[in-house]
């Protein structure tokens, strides 16, 4: 059984902030934290009713004149410090993360959002508006970037404060205030980012956090207050967020699930091509990757030596504590989580030729939602393996026997995140990188999700940006402005 009392003693209380005021209860019952890695109880989150909601929106919207005002190289400094701040308490972000999430080597995940941070820090000195020609009047006329006041940041369990990088770091340097909805399993990562806020010098009020779970994130959303809303999460939700935000038009970015292909052709790196697979749809996060590549298509004549690379790769895995160096899977996030992935295996043996894996783990890890790295082979693609998001350490085979037909298993789902392509005939990447229908193109390769690239879906993967000038813009409407410089026309008869 493993041990995380010392880390857990550490945890910082998941708690609301509104304003400069801190509270550690709310409206609804409270969620009962889990730790993933040993099945216990670990702390009650307070959930918000609306009453709650409101107060957080109001006092984001009390402070949305002042923080428009402050002068863009002072946001900047104020984004740069957080930046900073996040980088300096990484270590702590990482035990937050092993102890709330599962996660091992959570402190990359600070350092993302740090990058991210200061990424959006440099933008924000950097909008401005632009001069029109106009006719046939003679005007000056002009294009203004203005904030929307208040945005929701409504974030997912796998990467709470990588969302907020990705997310709360464009709104506020584009000068908006934002009420954070964090993730009811993992809130203390935000809590934390929160306190780091008020401690760069960010003004009360700017920042604002709900902890609750879908009652708050709708309140929130359909809040008459709330100008925009990021969210990132599942399909579903995004569906129930949509309704919700129609109330008031209240538009919305929505970064949801892939299926993303893996396209290993026999003239590229294999080898390369199967790692990224087994790592990254079976290892990492154990699986509870948006952008994993989940699906592997082989090309027929290298089938049988992909098959036992990744087989050979995934039973190396280091599993285990996610709190200890050098793990690099841990457990799923929660009991009904475990239960869902067991129960797509158990449909999908069925159906296709179960290579390895596919029970829960035992020993000092059986009191945790541990579940082996899986590999299915011969996987039809249009079985409910290939086309739904599993979400756990679950990866799908199947084999190709020409470019056109990979291309068209590729966008053969309705998800649309990303796509790889391993395979050294430079036209043919190419040629695939225009035909396949996502969002993001891995050519011999995963993207880092640098925050220069635009980020998101095609299809059902989502809508909106994060990432480079287009994540910003996200966050800025437009105003035009028209002055005639001549005298109006004669309207008269
Ligand atoms: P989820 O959709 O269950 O929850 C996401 C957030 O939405 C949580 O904060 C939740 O409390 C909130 N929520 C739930 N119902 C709501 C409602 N009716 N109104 C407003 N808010 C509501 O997702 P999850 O299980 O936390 O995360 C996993 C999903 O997120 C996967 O599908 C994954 O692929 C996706 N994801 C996508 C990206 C991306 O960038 N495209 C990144 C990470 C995760």
């Amino acid at each position: 059984m493993l041990d995380h009392s010392a880390l857990i003693e550490g945890l910082p209380e998941p708690r609301m902030l509104f304003g400069d005021h801190w509270q550690g209860t709310g409206a609804e019952s409270p969620f009962t934290m889990v730790d993933p890695s040993t099945g216990k109880a670990v702390v009650e989150v307070p959930m918000a009713g609306p009453a709650e909601v409101d107060q957080a929106v109001e006092a984001a919207a009390g402070a949305a004149a002042g923080w428009r005002a402050v002068p863009p190289h002072r946001r900047r400094d104020m984004l740069w410090r957080l930046g900073e701040l996040v980088l300096r308490d990484r270590e702590r972000f990482g035990q937050i993360a092993a102890v709330e999430q599962g996660l091992p080597g959570g402190s990359q995940y600070a350092r993302f959002c740090a990058e991210w941070v200061k990424y959006y820090a440099g933008w924000a000195e950097k909008i401005h508006g632009s001069i029109s020609p106009s006719y046939p009047v003679d005007a000056l006329a002009y294009v203004l970037k203005e904030p929307f006041g208040v945005v929701a940041v409504i974030t997912p369990f796998n990467e709470s404060l990588a969302a907020l990088g990705m997310k709360a770091a464009p709104a506020l340097a584009s000068g908006n205030c934002i009420v954070i909805k964090p993730p009811e399993q993992t809130p203390v990562q935000t809590v934390l980012f929160a306190e780091l806020c008020l401690e760069a010098g960010i003004p009360a009020g700017v920042v604002n956090v709900v902890t609750g779970g879908p009652a708050a994130g709708e309140a929130l959303v359909s809040h008459p207050k709330v100008g925009k809303v990021t969210f990132t999460g599942g399909l579903p939700t995004a569906r129930a967020i949509l309704r919700s935000a129609a109330a008031n038009l209240t538009p919305v970015v929505s970064e949801l699930g892939g299926k993303s292909a893996n396209i290993v052709f026999a003239d590229g790196d294999w080898k390369a091509g199967a790692a990224l697979s087994a790592l990254n749809a079976c290892v990492n996060l154990a699986g509870q990757g948006c952008m994993f590549p989940t699906r592997l298509l082989v090309e027929g004549s290298i089938h049988d030596q992909v098959v036992k690379e990744v087989v050979d790769l995934v039973t190396r895995a280091r599993i285990g504590d996610p709190a200890e160096r050098g793990i690099q899977m841990g457990p799923v996030i929660s009991a009904e989580s475990a239960e869902r992935i067991h129960g797509i295996i158990g449909r999908a043996r069925g159906e296709s030729r179960l290579v390895t894996g596919g029970d829960r783990l035992g020993g000092d890890l059986a009191d945790g939602y541990f579940i082996e790295p899986t590999v299915f082979d011969d996987v039809d693609p249009g079985s409910e393996l290939a086309q739904n998001e599993v979400f756990g350490p679950v990866l799908a085979i199947s084999t190709f026997e020409s470019e056109h037909g990979a291309v068209d298993v590729a966008n053969g789902t309705s998800a649309g995140l990303a796509a790889y392509v391993f395979t050294d005939d430079l036209r043919r990447a190419h040629r695939m990188a225009r035909e396949l229908q996502a969002g993001s193109i891995g050519i011999n390769g995963m993207s880092t999700v640098p925050p220069t690239l635009p980020f998101g879906g095609y299809k059902g993967s989502g809508s909106g940006r994060e990432g480079g000038i287009e994540g910003l813009l996200e966050f800025l409407q437009t105003k035009s402005v028209f002055v005639p410089l001549s005298p109006p026309a004669s309207t008269g008869p």
